[in-house]
């Protein structure tokens, strides 16, 4: 087999990994739109590997998650759409990519609509609220790979200190990280975005002395 004959994603290119996964049993799609398992709750990277090769089919790892349609195993439960700063999620399973604060934040190279900057709040990069909220993260386990470690010391830089960063210092420190994707021109539109409404009551008291 040749490089070729195989492509491999997590979390790259449009792929159906997130449905594939359900019907392999892996798990089942929540109303926050998401592949949720019974072990791992929602802290999932799907991973997938595209290939030429002919494997014989096995039986899914689990009976119950295959074709269980989308929200079955959520039950009552909707925290994830009354938690959607955007009102992204309008329908359970339903994701309105443009009112999303991920989309927005990284997909997004334009400008981002005035109507959901209050709902951004003070996030730069994407955003994990309807996971978060999830109460199936209850089994989630943490991970042992020191790659899906946090890194510390990324929340302590100010946002009025990344305003100053030039190429060499983004690529530092964002050295490895997915932030990367954004690049600095895309994390400065975002800090912009956060920071406007400050700096215009600040020029505003500047002019009237107050
Ligand atoms: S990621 Fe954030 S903005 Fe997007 S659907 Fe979930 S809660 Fe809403
Ligand atoms: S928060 Fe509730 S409704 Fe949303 S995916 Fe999790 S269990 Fe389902």
């Amino acid at each position: 087999m040749t490089a070729r004959d195989y492509r491999y994603y997590v979390d790259t290119g449009p792929i159906l990994e997130r449905s594939w996964a359900s019907k392999a049993g892996v798990g089942f799609t929540g109303k926050n739109a998401m592949l949720i398992s019974r072990g791992f709750g929602n802290w999932l990277l799907l991973a997938a590997i595209v290939t030429r090769l002919e494997i014989e089919a096995d039986a899914p790892v689990s009976r119950q998650a295959e074709a269980v349609p989308v929200g079955t195993l959520c039950g009552r439960c909707t925290q994830c759409l009354d938690a959607c700063p955007t009102g992204a999620l309008t329908a359970p399973g339903v994701l309105d990519a443009r009112r999303c604060i991920y989309y927005q934040t990284i997909e997004n190279k334009g400008v981002i609509p005035q109507e959901l900057r209050r709902g951004i709040g003070n996030r730069i990069y994407g955003c994990d609220i309807c996971a978060e909220v999830c109460p199936w993260n209850r089994f989630a386990v943490k991970a042992k790979s020191g790659l899906l470690a946090s890194r510390d010391q990324l929340a302590q830089l100010e946002l009025r200190e990344l305003l100053e960063f030039n190429p060499e210092r983004f690529a530092a420190v964002f050295k490895g990280t997915p932030v990367k994707r954004l690049k600095l021109r895309g994390l400065l539109r975002n800090v912009c975005v956060l920071l406007w409404p400050i700096l215009a009551r600040e020029i505003a008291c500047l002019h009237c002395g107050n």
